[in-house]
Parts: C-alpha cells; sequence; structure tokens
C-alpha cells in the first residue's frame, strides 16, 4: 500500500516537473520570455556573459512587438553623483549590448561598495530591432529611435532634415512626429525619473567620443580619466559635439536639458571584437560612473528643469 502511495507522488511530480520544463512560449511571462529570446542570441553571437543570469531587471515600458524595456538599478538610489547609460538604442549595433551586459555583472558583484554613486543601466533599448532577422537599426516601426527625441527643433526640423541631409534614407526615418515610439518614451521617462547627473549612450560603430551638453564642462574636462582610458579615442578628446540631429538623444539630454551627455561609438559592430572593446572601455566606463559631476555657479545642474520644459532651441 505505502509503496504504492510514493508511486503516485513519484509519478505526480514528475508529471509536474515534465509540464514545467516544456512550458511553451506562449506560456511565459514577457520578461521570461524575453530572457530566453536574448539569451538564445547572446549564445548565437557566441557570447559568455548572460542576459538574466541574477540580474534583477526591471520593466520601464514595452517595444512595438511587446517586449518589455528593461533596466537594472545598482547603488545608492539617493545618491547626488547618477549614471543613467543606454546602449543597443540601433539593433544591429550588437557589441554595446555585449559592454552593457558585462557592466550590468561588473556593478552587481560591486554592489556594496556603490554607496556613493547611482547607476541606472538600460541594455537594450530597441529589442525588436536587435531580435529581428537581420537585425535592424530602427525599431518595428522603421523609425530611428535616436531622431525621435522630443527636442525643440523635432516639428521643424527632424522631417527636413531627413529628407534633405539624408535623402530619406529609411535607416535615418524620425518618426512622424516626436517621442511617438515607446522606446523613445522608455528613455525620455528614464532621463525623467533618474534626472541622472550624466549620462553615457554606447552605439557602433564609428569610433569616436562625442559630448553634449553644458559647454562649462566639454569632453576634455569632463571626464578626462575616462576619455583617457578610451585610448583609442583620444584624438575625440577635444570633440565638443559631432553636430546636433533633431530629435537625437545628445540634443535632448546634452543640449536641451544641460545633462552631460557621453555618447561613446565603439569601433566596430563585430560580435567577435565584443570581448576586447570590453576589456579597453570598462575602465573608461568605470571612471565615468565614479566621477561627480561638479556643480556649476549657474545652478544649472541643480536648477534644470527634466519634468517637461524644453529650451526649444
Ligand atoms: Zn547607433
Amino acid at each position: 500500500m505505502r509503496r504504492s502511495i510514493n508511486w503516485i507522488n513519484f509519478l505526480a511530480l514528475f508529471f509536474v516537473s515534465l509540464a514545467q520544463g516544456s512550458k511553451s512560449p506562449s506560456d511565459l511571462g514577457p520578461l521570461e520570455k524575453w530572457c530566453h529570446e536574448v539569451g538564445d542570441s547572446v549564445s548565437a553571437l557566441k557570447w559568455t556573459v548572460s542576459s538574466c543570469n541574477g540580474i534583477q531587471w526591471q520593466v520601464g515600458g514595452t517595444s512595438v512587438q511587446g517586449r518589455p524595456l528593461v533596466y537594472a538599478e545598482f547603488g545608492n538610489p539617493k545618491a547626488q553623483n547618477s549614471t543613467l547609460i543606454f546602449a543597443t538604442v540601433h539593433g544591429d549595433e550588437v557589441t554595446p549590448l555585449y559592454l552593457a551586459l558585462e557592466l550590468v555583472y561588473w556593478l552587481k558583484e560591486r554592489e556594496k561598495e556603490l554607496v556613493n554613486t547611482r547607476v541606472v543601466v538600460a541594455p537594450l533599448v530597441n529589442p525588436d530591432g536587435f531580435l529581428h532577422k537581420p537585425r535592424t537599426r530602427m525599431n518595428a516601426r522603421g523609425v530611428d529611435v535616436n531622431r525621435n527625441f522630443t527636442t525643440g527643433d523635432w516639428s521643424k526640423k527632424a522631417l527636413l532634415a531627413w529628407r534633405k541631409r539624408f535623402k530619406s534614407d529609411p535607416r535615418r526615418f524620425p518618426g512622424n512626429e516626436p517621442s511617438s515610439e515607446p522606446e523613445t518614451k522608455f528613455q525620455e521617462d528614464l532621463i525623467r525619473k533618474i534626472r541622472p547627473t550624466k549620462i553615457l549612450s554606447v552605439h557602433s560603430p564609428l569610433n569616436f567620443l562625442d559630448y553634449d551638453g553644458p559647454s562649462q564642462l566639454t569632453l576634455e574636462k569632463f571626464p578626462t580619466d575616462y576619455a583617457k582610458s578610451c585610448e583609442k579615442l583620444k584624438k575625440a578628446l577635444n570633440a565638443i559635439s559631432g553636430g546636433f540631429f533633431p530629435g537625437s538623444l545628445g540634443n535632448y539630454a546634452g543640449r536641451e536639458l544641460g545633462i552631460p551627455t557621453v555618447t561613446l561609438e565603439l569601433p566596430s559592430a563585430d560580435p567577435k571584437k565584443a570581448a576586447v572593446y570590453w576589456k579597453k572601455f570598462s575602465l573608461g566606463i568605470h571612471k565615468m560612473i565614479q566621477f561627480s559631476v561638479p556643480k556649476y555657479e549657474s545652478g544649472k545642474w541643480e536648477g534644470v528643469d527634466v519634468s517637461g520644459g524644453r529650451s526649444g532651441g
């Protein structure tokens, strides 16, 4: 009798675990599904970094195709010094995703040391573009998310610049109106929520460092350690800004909101080089995270209105 009950328990457990192990994709929650999809892509790129192992992803929005727009937060939420990091805004630029995932694990391991700083990382701003076959720069509606920010010059200039300067290149389509895309809103919302003292956006493959923000700072003065440790990019030290595009993050956050915004353009989007780039640029990124943006007399940093007021420049 006893033996038969044990058998029933065993069989029940067996079938329960079997059922759990064979969850169909439709049974998974959005975040779980994201972990599977991104994990599979990461493995296919032959990267050893994990997409979800022990990371507490938070969801700040939903992509056009219904994927969660995730970020992870580290350090002290009350710290004066805060860094917001965006990567993979363009879905076909894969090396920034690797850097951002490695950074997330680096931060997780050092969480106790991050007493005086807050770091928020959104490693995959454009999951639909990244997971599309083939990968696309744009989001699922064909919009270049880095031309879709609500800048003051958007209505006047975004579509005009796209037609004239970019000859209606579909890879640079800014959308039909500013902040029309969930991936743009996700970034704008995070900027308002976190009110970072500085922003880092990682792209590829243009191989430069760019600074947008208040001119008191400039790339040369601001993250000197950061820029210096990005050896190959020393030449870019003198760069103040590579120019403003209507609807770009640098224009929106750096120029209009006055938040120092650095764009790191990695030298290539070759997945085989991703680990080398992490080695090369990680020290610089760590230094940038630790760097405390000085306060200015004008009170620009303190008084900047990130709740929706825009200069309209
Ligand atoms: Zn890019």
